[in-house]
């Protein structure tokens, strides 16, 4: 279980699967930035457990688990697949629901509230990238949002209000540290 996208083949997570980890999935719902790897049959498995593509055919799901979590809304050039039955209202409509779900609109409303301001992922170093993904924010040049976030969570982590805890200081360390990157890529933007 790693990380990070470059290293792209890893074993599948599955145990006792020896096959290639050639596709991404997170950990969990709310660990969205933490991978792990799946050969297509276990990424399958694992995709039918979301309640996310529930009635998908596995065609779907595959196409879709290369698009997803990378910023970036599904190419819909996809459809032109001849060997793909491909029902795009249906698709479409799953969507619409996902993009309007408060488990979307929570974990990157920043991304579609406020399209205009929001970052390429290409123009992001691995820094900058690990930075946003610290505060759960989508890349955005909304700096209030930026600021919000971490006045909420040095607020939370502040060593005053943890009663000396190593883990918070350490916490509130990084939130400064990261903060400090994000400021940086706003003021060469
Ligand atoms: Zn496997």
């Amino acid at each position: 279980m790693i990380d990070d996208e470059k290293q792209s083949i890893q074993e599948c997570t599955h145990e006792g699967c020896d096959q290639k980890g050639e596709f991404k999935a997170p950990l969990s719902p709310k660990l969205l930035h933490q991978y792990q790897w799946f050969c297509l049959k276990h990424i399958q498995e694992f995709n039918k457990s979301w309640d996310f593509y529930q009635g998908w055919s596995q065609k779907e799901i595959e196409i879709d688990t290369k698009e997803k979590y990378t910023w970036r809304r599904p190419s819909w050039k996809i459809n032109q697949e001849k060997t793909s039955p491909f029902d795009e209202t249906f698709i479409r409509k799953k969507l619409e629901n996902f993009y309007s779900s408060d488990f979307f609109l929570e974990n990157f409303g920043t991304y579609t509230k406020h399209d205009s301001e929001s970052i390429p992922f290409n123009l992001l170093n691995k820094d900058e990238k690990a930075a946003f993904e610290f505060f759960k924010l989508a890349p955005t040049k909304n700096f209030k949002q930026i600021q919000k976030t971490f006045k909420q969570l040095a607020k939370k982590y502040h060593p005053d209000h943890n009663q000396g805890s190593k883990k918070a200081e350490a916490t509130f360390k990084k939130i400064n540290q990261n903060y400090v990157v994000l400021k940086k890529i706003l003021a060469k933007l």
